[in-house]
């Protein structure tokens, strides 16, 4: 196994800045997923691990090897990429078997791994087939098998589940996790999918415009989202931000007052909560509900507060109907302060 550094990368296409001087370590058997809204830089950051694109600046290093000028075929890394390539004049079996023939694994094993990659993405039954009688998402299917049973120490994936269907995706991102747990390699994955981000990631790196604004455990991201960005990002519904500005430890918004941040007088913040955070029927802010959404296994509350709107999520059996006026109370150490001009959390202890 290795780790995987990135340091300092930049990487630039004539006037766009696609990568601002990455530094971002992926440790060894770590599972990196790589999160942000389409041209942030995931996959060129991606491509630049690979050998497939030139680094303008810095360096990548695979364990403590510089590869920052080896091609592709001298990295040691296995990968899937969105135009998953598969070789249309091979069968299902071969193409999964392809890696290891290069490397000239014994016939036995490459028999026993193919069938294990294929059970595990359910390609079993297209073994014999070619690429051209498949859909596209058994073809991604195949470069994601392909990938997996190779022994290269590093794994890339770029959205490798995008062509599936909902539940064969979920099937897949659970045995992807899976088989990580069983076997780690160092994996960097990257998706604009959040939930695969939070299921999936030991730590996500959340990019915008060729940086990482924030890079952390699944629950610290969610939970602490460090700028109004990550947390309008994370979270479906995201995180709710109410504007509002301190007075002597006060936090004043349109409808509201509420206990806030020491210190801040005259500052506008954002009272930063998540929909489930919420407590209904009692506490300091006063809102009509406009829209309730029953979803099977809760209800979403779409409320006014003064000129602004939040959602709520209330239990499946709640009886809230719109146009009610209801009190709500945010749960207080959920609560993620918001300096507004900045869009940057406040440190927690203020
Ligand atoms: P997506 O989720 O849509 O795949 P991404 O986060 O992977 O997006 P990148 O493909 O890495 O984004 O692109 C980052 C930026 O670099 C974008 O502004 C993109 O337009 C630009 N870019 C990427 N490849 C090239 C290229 N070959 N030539 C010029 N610009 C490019």
């Amino acid at each position: 196994m290795a780790s995987v550094t990135f340091d300092g990368v930049r990487k630039v296409y004539g006037k766009t800045i696609a990568l601002k001087g990455i530094d971002l370590e992926v440790r060894d058997g770590e599972f990196m997923v790589l999160l942000g809204p389409s041209g942030c830089g995931k996959t060129t950051l991606l491509r630049c691990l690979a050998g497939l694109e030139r680094i303008d600046g810095g360096a990548v290093r695979i364990g403590e090897n510089d590869v920052s000028d080896l091609p592709p075929r001298d990295r040691n890394i296995a990968m899937v990429f969105q135009s998953y390539a598969v070789f249309p004049h091979m069968t299902v079996y071969d193409n999964i078997a392809f890696g290891l023939r290069m490397r000239k694994t014994p016939k036995d094993d490459i028999d026993r791994r193919v069938r294990e990659g294929a059970a595990l993405l359910q390609l079993e039954p297209f073994l014999q087939r070619y690429p051209a009688q498949l859909s596209g998402g058994q073809r991604q299917r195949v470069a994601v098998a392909r990938a997996l049973v190779t022994d290269s120490p590093v794994l890339l994936m770029d959205e490798p589940l995008s062509n599936l269907d909902a539940l064969l995706r979920l099937h897949a991102r659970a045995e992807l996790k899976r088989l990580h747990g069983e076997v780690p390699r160092t994996t960097v994955y990257v998706t604009h999918d959040q939930v695969e981000a939070l299921s999936m990631g030991d730590r996500i790196a959340v990019m915008r415009d060729g940086e990482i604004i924030q890079l952390d455990v699944p629950g610290a991201i969610y939970d602490r989202p460090a700028t109004l960005f990550v947390g309008s990002f994370i979270g479906s519904p995201p995180m709710n931000f109410l504007r509002c500005v301190a007075k002597d430890g006060t936090a004043v918004g349109d409808g509201f007052e509420i206990a806030g941040p020491p210190g801040m007088d005259g500052r506008t913040l954002l009272l930063g909560i998540r929909p489930e955070n919420i407590r209904i029927g009692e506490g300091p802010i006063n809102g009509t509900v406009t829209v309730a959404e029953p979803l099977g296994s809760h209800t979403l509350l779409t409320v006014r507060v003064g000129s602004e709107s939040m959602k709520v999520i209330a239990p499946a059996d709640s009886t809230v109907r719109p146009n009610e006026q209801l009190r709500f109370a945010p749960e207080p150490h959920k609560i993620r302060w918001m300096d507004e001009p900045t869009g940057r959390a406040l440190p927690v202890s203020q």
